[in-house]
């Protein structure tokens, strides 16, 4: 076993995915997820190298976050692993335009991370939970911060600004942050390594297709533009997030007599594959709905499929030259129709699916899917690793 294990800690509003890992390999001793935390029946499993699935109850009352932490030391003391664990890796999600890298935590930056909730309020507060009950269940260990947004802060101004009054950025801090960048981070430096490229010299548009979605074009190893924007509602339709729409909409919806919060939770909950199909915001789910003719569930496939093409096709312009497209998240490493699709609506950029890559690229493998002999580009699939990247930042950051 390796000296230098980090604890992977991902806090949502009402979850924690969590993870052992090792921090050069990758490779995870212990990983899990505690879920609907709040309600009565929140819980916690886990897996341990070569071991079952194990699940338990939280108890009510209190926060669950903690109580879920309290489990996750228990589990990693009875690993007896020592001065093997070196740190805990925090997922945040919002780093404002603070945080233009991974950062060691001490109280004021907890801080600054709390004050930072007013952009991210289902997240930031979480984030803060989970860094708090760490830092009390292991106050010797060096705790690091690895932020959604800091991968981004390299886009210049005129990608980040919005068309609108600049007091809303200089008063409110209203512009683009973009998210999923420690996804896109991972993908871009995966696909230089594939390609034989040094990052510096590689230029990729990544496509992250989750429950939440993003492009990315990353210039040199940069960030230059994402589809993400202030918030994650942003960009690409997604599970059940609209993404971009004409901002009348809201208005017209506030006039018609909806509250704040309907529309809210109709733009973030109840849109998307779910709102298009009416039926499911899973992408299996529309698959298979699909296949047997269920118009809604068409409907959502070639909305979804129409848009990740638009979007690839727009970031073009912020590259001199093009190395890769990039697929990766659960849908983008997963399914075959969608991915295909999508190559189909970029064909004027003259890809050409490679039908045997492209079958073969799926759990957890990636590979070639296709190549454009016009661009002189090919298209990749490469499985993401978010916690990898969080482990080794986590590392390198501690020593600072
Ligand atoms: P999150 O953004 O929550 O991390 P994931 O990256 O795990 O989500 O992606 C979840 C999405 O991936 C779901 O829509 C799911 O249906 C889709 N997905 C997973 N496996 C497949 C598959 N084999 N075929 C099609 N879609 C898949």
């Amino acid at each position: 076993m390796s000296n230098s294990l980090v604890l992977v800690l991902n806090a949502g509003s009402s979850s924690l995915k969590f993870a052992l890992m090792d921090a050069q390999s990758g490779e995870a001793i212990l990983s899990g997820l505690g879920e609907c935390f709040g309600l009565d029946d929140a819980r916690i499993s886990w897996k341990r190298e070569g071991q079952d699935k194990q699940e338990v109850m939280l108890e009510q009352g209190g926060s669950h976050h903690e109580k879920a932490v309290g489990i996750i030391v228990e589990l990693v003391e009875n690993m007896d692993v020592g001065s093997q664990l070196v740190a805990i890796g925090h997922r945040v999600v919002h780093g404002g335009e603070k945080f233009a890298t991974a950062t060691l935590i001490d109280e004021s930056v907890v801080a600054e991370i709390d004050a930072l909730s007013d952009l991210a309020p289902l997240h930031n507060p979480a984030n803060v939970m989970g860094i708090r009950a760490a830092m009390k269940a292991f106050p010797s260990l060096p705790q690091v911060a690895v932020f959604d947004t800091a991968f981004h802060q390299t886009m210049p101004q005129k990608a980040f600004t919005g068309a609108i009054s600049n007091e809303l950025y200089t008063e409110y801090g209203i512009r683009r942050y973009g998210f999923h960048g420690t996804s896109h981070y991972f993908v871009s430096r995966e696909a230089a390594k594939v390609l034989d490229k040094k990052i510096e010299d590689t230029n990729v548009i990544s496509v992250h297709l989750g429950n939440g979605a993003s492009v990315c074009a990353v210039r040199n190893g940069e960030s230059v533009d994402t589809s993400m924007g202030f918030t994650p509602l942003a960009g690409l339709m997604m599970g059940t997030r609209s993404g971009d729409l004409d901002p009348g909409i809201i208005e017209f919806l506030l006039k018609k007599g909806w509250s704040q919060e309907q529309v809210f939770d109709t733009l973030n909950k109840k849109s998307g594959f779910l709102g298009v199909s009416g039926l499911t915001s899973d992408a299996r789910g529309i698959l298979e709905a699909m296949d047997n003719g269920h118009e809604g569930a068409k409907l959502a496939f070639e909305v979804f499929t129409y848009r990740v093409a638009k979007f690839i096709s727009s970031y073009m312009i912020t590259l001199d030259s093009l190395d890769a497209i990039i697929f990766t998240g659960g849908i983008g490493e997963n399914s075959l129709p969608i991915r295909r699709e999508v190559l189909k609506n970029l064909r004027i950029l003259g890809f050409v699916e490679d039908e045997t890559g492209n079958e073969a690229a799926r759990f957890g493998k990636g590979g070639m899917i296709a190549k454009s002999d016009l661009l002189d580009a090919v298209v990749l699939v490469i499985p993401t690793n978010e916690e990898f990247v969080i482990a080794s930042q986590a590392v390198e950051f501690t020593k600072q």
